[in-house]
């Protein structure tokens, strides 16, 4: 079940989305509305998805939801979540190749849930590029501080530079200016 996501408007994705992590997006009034976290949750378990779902809908996240890894890649492309919720044991493969997957293009926090407890599954969930890691079962607190530390470091990741130049092209990210030999 996919639930479409918001339109940002004429903002470049990756401002979008920086903007998002900070809970409200300026509108293109100047108005300040607070803005729910578009969260992908990959879970193929109907308990655990409506304990999240209510457990996050009312703490400022948007839910967009799948169960499988084909799924989750059509989520990916078409709906940029700011941050994923994912289980590694889902009916059409291994959620690690998913989470190898989704760094192929994404740099947004991934959390993996999973009833793997072992060291091993951790170390592999983390180097396939998951951010964090959290054993079932697990209580919301936690889950909510988690998230909150990687929304946190992916608002204070490293800035793209605004202005960007290559012999006689230079792009202006800023203004979406493109000049050649000024
Ligand atoms: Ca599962």
């Amino acid at each position: 079940l996919l639930q479409p996501a918001d339109q940002a408007g004429g903002i470049p994705a990756r401002a979008a989305h920086r903007l998002a992590v900070g809970v409200e997006l300026i509108d293109q009034r100047g108005d300040r509305q607070p803005r729910a976290v578009a969260l992908g949750l990959v879970e193929d378990e109907p308990q655990v998805c409506r304990f999240l779902r209510a457990a996050l809908t009312s703490h400022g996240f948007r839910l967009l939801e799948t169960g499988t890894i084909r799924e989750a890649l059509q989520l990916a492309t078409g709906h940029n979540p700011e941050v994923y919720l994912l289980d590694l044991g889902l009916p059409d493969g291994d959620g690690i190749d998913l989470v190898r997957r989704l760094r192929e293009w994404t740099r947004a926090p991934i959390i993996v849930l999973s009833a793997r407890g072992r060291e091993e599954d951790k170390v592999n969930a983390l180097d396939a590029g998951a951010d964090d890691y959290l054993t079932k079962p697990f209580g919301v607190n936690e889950l909510l501080a988690r998230l909150r530390v990687a929304l946190r470091h992916a608002q204070a990741g490293p800035e793209l530079p605004s202005v960007l130049e290559a012999g006689p092209l230079r792009i202006d990210l800023a203004r979406r200016e493109v000049t050649v030999d000024g």
